[in-house]
């Protein structure tokens, strides 16, 4: 596995304390992007002046992101994956009529209110084809590709039917919803608000056990135990905070075989990760 990772830094910050590194970001350039292996020097460099920009109440870079590389080996002795839906958009289902029964939810971190409507979207805004989700976490499926899980008999999903803001039925679209039990997260899982930041005083943590921090750091280790052999299932255990219409959210587990079905039939936008028993 390589581990990279994305900084955005201000043009003039990056030209003063990292000279010739990474690219210039859009029309006016004012904003650098400086992808570099985990391991590189730099990053340790990076993390220190951001510690220092810190103290002065700023921060060196406004935003971050670790993707990670997998050699065909590893991807085909993995027995477990995560999956990530890069495709989002907005307005999520809260924005468009979608109600949620706040009265089991956490009072610490907002885990556990539950969507008590069917899921009411804008039509127009909604990606085409197969798989995204809301910036709320909410998935939806296309028709063809609920039709292919089911005639594949992948366990662990039901589907459920979206609606417009007027009520109508969306017959291109099902919400993904995971019917398994839920996997638990095991150390040495690190999640914290940011690379260099584990949330040591516990600022997102949920002190009831739900929330494990604004972020996942590292890769993700379960309980092998807490999982009942789906090809789809979700953590019991969530990252995230419940902020305006976000809520925390899991993270998706999905068998070798769905991980296969996926790639066969060309999902884009997806980023599975190898997840590891504990
Ligand atoms: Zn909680």
């Amino acid at each position: 596995m390589r581990e990279f990772i994305e900084f955005r830094i201000s043009e003039s910050d990056a030209s003063e304390h990292l000279g010739e590194v990474g690219w210039r970001m859009g029309d006016d350039g004012l904003v650098r992007c400086v992808r570099l292996p985990m391991e590189d020097e730099r990053v340790r460099l990076i993390g220190e002046l951001n510690s220092e920009f810190h103290r002065a109440g700023g921060s060196f870079f406004r935003g971050w992101d670790i993707t990670r590389h997998y050699t065909p080996e590893e991807i085909q002795s993995a027995e477990i994956f995560e999956l990530s839906l890069r495709s989002v958009f907005e307005p999520c289902g809260e924005m468009c009529g979608t109600k949620y029964d706040e009265s089991s939810a956490c009072p610490h971190c907002g885990a556990g209110a539950r969507q008590s409507t069917d899921l009411r979207l804008e039509p127009e805004t909604i990606p085409r084809r197969n798989m995204h989700r809301t910036i709320a976490g909410e998935i939806i499926m296309s028709s063809r590709l609920v039709q292919a899980f089911q005639a594949h008999g992948i366990t662990g999903a039901s589907f459920l039917a979206v609606r417009d803001t007027s009520g109508r039925v969306l017959e291109n679209w099902h919400q993904l919803v995971v019917t398994s039990a839920p996997v638990d997260i095991v150390p040495p899982t690190q999640a914290g608000n940011g690379p260099f930041d584990l949330d040591t005083n516990g600022e997102y943590r949920c002190p009831q056990g739900h929330v494990l921090g604004l972020n996942r750091i590292s890769e993700l280790w379960l309980k092998k135990d807490s999982h009942d052999g789906s090809d789809l299932a979700r953590t019991r255990q969530l990252f995230g905070a419940r902020m305006g219409v976000l809520h925390p959210h899991p993270e998706y587990l999905i068998s070798p075989r769905l991980f296969r079905l996926l790639r066969e039939l060309k999902v884009g936008r997806l980023i599975a990760e190898v997840a590891h028993w504990g």
